[in-house]
């Protein structure tokens, strides 16, 4: 049993800005992650599903700078160049499967949705430049907390089962309350009021799956099209130009059937299914891809909680605290969804950690003032 200042659970962006957060104001800190990678609902892999410099986005894609100022500064402080999504061209619908679909002139967005060059995993590469990696410890999941007078003891389950404990004076739990509430066992137990409202937060895309297709080059702009469609046949409800900044082609949907249905249809078919629908709507050339790739995200269990099998709506920004009782003096939560703005999405991770790391620096200097 080690003492330590503070411990950050989870390693996605909002555990690792606020990781970032603690060094630059030299409060020790360990992030302890269960994942044996960096950026828990970021993945940016290559064809072959390794980590890429410059690839494919299977978790989150897009940041809009108008609208999320917090995430648009920290694209900027961290030096990372963005470029707007593909909506050059037309948009396909399809409408029912028994008709051939329709194409429309693309109307241009309102609200241009930005990318990551290099995907969002250069978001998550930045923010661990400022992470000491001794201070990372993958491959271990917090298990249980129990409060004591002077802190936080974390059970910890390590790779190999075998378990360890870590004294803390504060925790910052950076993952999705829902999950926090179906994975952490607390002692003394949250108050029931607040288990209710994380365990009813939804976590925001953990239902859904995203299919990628890669091809030899964007051969869908030479007709004109953007990439982008809609569909009501499936098993694509949405499909995006998903090429790279350095000109990898390929295009992404999110699957439109449920999580159960999937797990049933297995990801061969839908691979081939995915496939055939991108043939039907771009034509013959998308039927040779050079690889695919299929993330399940439902399937997840370190995003995902059997609740969230069921399609889920948008985490709300609500106001309160997200930590109440006896827990408040030594809890903050910084998941995405915990955040006053934009919960669910990056710049809600960016923002619920900026609040956390306030929450703690100010019960640190608390605890510090002379009584
Ligand atoms: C398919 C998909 C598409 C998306 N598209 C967009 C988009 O275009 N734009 C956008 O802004 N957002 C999008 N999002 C949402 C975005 O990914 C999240 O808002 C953001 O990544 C959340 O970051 P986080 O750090 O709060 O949580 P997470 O990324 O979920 O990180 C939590 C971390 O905690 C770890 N962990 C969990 N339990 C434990 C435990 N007990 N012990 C130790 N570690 C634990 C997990 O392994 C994980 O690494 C998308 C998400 C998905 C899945």
């Amino acid at each position: 049993m080690t003492d330590m200042t503070v411990a950050i659970i989870g390693a996605g962006v909002a555990g690792l800005y606020a990781a970032h957060l603690l060094r630059a104001a030299a409060i020790p800190f360990i992030v302890i992650e269960a994942r044996d990678r960096l950026g828990g609902r970021v993945v940016t892999v290559d064809e072959a599903g390794q980590p890429s410099h410059d690839g494919f986005d299977l978790g989150p894609s897009w940041f809009w700078p108008h609208t999320q100022p917090a995430i648009a500064s920290l694209v900027a402080e961290l030096g990372l160049s963005a470029f707007g999504q593909n909506s050059d061209g037309d948009v396909i619908i399809e409408r029912m499967s028994r008709e051939t679909f329709q194409r429309y002139r693309g109307a241009g967005m309102d609200q241009q949705s930005m990318r990551l060059v290099g995907g969002t995993g250069a978001l998550v590469r930045a923010l661990a430049t400022h992470v000491p990696a001794a201070q990372i410890w993958l491959e271990r999941r917090v298990t249980a907390m129990a409060l004591h007078a002077d802190g936080v003891a974390l059970t910890i389950r390590r790779a190999d089962s075998s378990v360890e404990e870590l004294k803390v004076k504060q925790v910052i739990a950076a993952l999705p309350p829902r999950l926090l509430d179906a994975t952490v066992t607390f002692a003394p137990t949250q108050e029931p009021a607040t288990a209710r409202r994380w365990r009813d937060t939804p976590t925001w895309m953990a239902p859904h799956a995203k299919f990628i297709a890669v091809y030899e080059r964007a051969f869908w702009c030479d007709a004109g099209l953007s990439g982008t469609a809609q569909s009501m046949v499936g098993p694509m409800a949405e499909i995006h130009d998903a090429s790279t900044a350095a000109g990898a082609g390929a295009l992404f949907g999110f699957i439109g059937i449920g999580a159960e249905h999937r797990a049933a249809m297995g990801e061969a078919s839908m691979t081939r299914a995915c496939v055939e629908q991108l043939v039907r709507v771009f034509g013959a050339e998308a039927a040779a891809p050079k690889a695919t790739l299929f993330k399940d995200w439902a399937a997840d269990e370190l995003t995902a909680t059997p609740a969230d099998r069921i399609m889920g709506g948008h985490p709300s920004a609500g106001n309160g605290p997200w930590v109440t009782g006896p827990w408040q003096d030594r809890l903050a939560l910084a998941g995405s969804e915990t955040s006053p703005s934009e919960p669910g999405y990056l710049a809600g991770a960016v923002v619920a950690a900026q609040r956390a790391f306030k929450e703690i620096v100010a019960k640190l200097a608390a605890a510090h003032a002379p009584q």
